[in-house]
């Protein structure tokens, strides 16, 4: 559906990083598949300091990643019920439906990478049923644990989710991908350090023209552009989100 539509938000930022094309790229095609809209919503939650009466519709879409044998897909959507209730959600398409559409059945995933343990990111890994999944080390033993002792984070983590990705543990389908800079699978690449959640990661996809797909690391163009982070783990985290500034 809408195949190669960039994502606003939730997900997303595609940023061309050609000086760094290797000399002999895995040929990857990027689709985003949108399965969904959150409309009228706040950008100061996706963009620190911005205006309180500025509303976006937010395209919710997942990342298609064909080559090199794989299937790959960033991020899985959501599915469930509970989550319809609490956002106002329109033209909602099932994402593993969605890539259905888009001509891709979704026992033919190879591979799902997840960018961070939020509902909307991790609430359809039970759709793809080949797929080995992937997820940062840190953000696994976090949300496995610690988040829910006294004093953790768990906000906008469904149990539910949690429950899913210690069963594909336990299934040898769980990969943890190990901190930052780790390229697993040919031409993908994974970054930590954004800290959207306790230990999210983005991607980047090797090519002529490789793209960084950043998911909530960094929700807009306008959080590049204006210099503003998303949100972050806690609010301390907001440097880190930015990076240090280049020269
Ligand atoms: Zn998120």
């Amino acid at each position: 559906m809408i195949p190669a539509r960039r994502r606003l938000l939730t997900v997303l930022a595609g940023v061309s990083l050609s000086a760094f094309a290797p000399s002999a790229p895995p040929s990857y095609s990027i689709d985003a598949i949108r399965y969904a809209t959150v409309p009228q919503f706040p950008l100061r939650a996706l963009v620190m300091g911005a205006p309180e009466s500025e509303k976006l519709d937010i395209a919710m879409a997942v990342w298609l990643i064909r080559g090199s044998g794989k299937v790959i897909l960033f991020d899985t959507g959501f599915h469930r019920e509970k989550w319809m209730k609490q956002f106002t959600v329109t033209d909602y398409v099932r994402p593993d439906e969605a890539l259905r559409a888009a001509g891709v059945p979704p026992e033919t995933v190879t591979d799902v990478v997840i960018s961070h343990a939020h509902w909307d990111h991790m609430g359809g890994i039970d759709l793809f049923p080949q797929a080995t999944v992937w997820i940062q080390k840190d953000e696994f033993a976090y949300y496995t644990g610690a988040a829910w002792q006294p004093g953790g984070r768990h906000g906008g983590i469904d149990p539910e989710d949690i429950a899913v990705l210690v069963h594909l543990n336990t299934e040898g389908r769980l990969r943890l991908v190990d901190g930052d800079d780790v390229e697993i699978l040919p031409g993908l690449r994974a970054y930590t350090g954004a800290r959207h959640t306790f230990a999210s990661q983005y991607v980047r996809v090797d090519g002529e023209a490789p793209v960084v797909l950043a998911s909530d690391n960094c929700y807009l163009y306008r959080n590049l552009e204006a210099r503003a982070a998303s949100a972050t783990f806690t609010p301390e985290d907001r440097d880190a989100n930015l990076g240090p500034r280049s020269a």
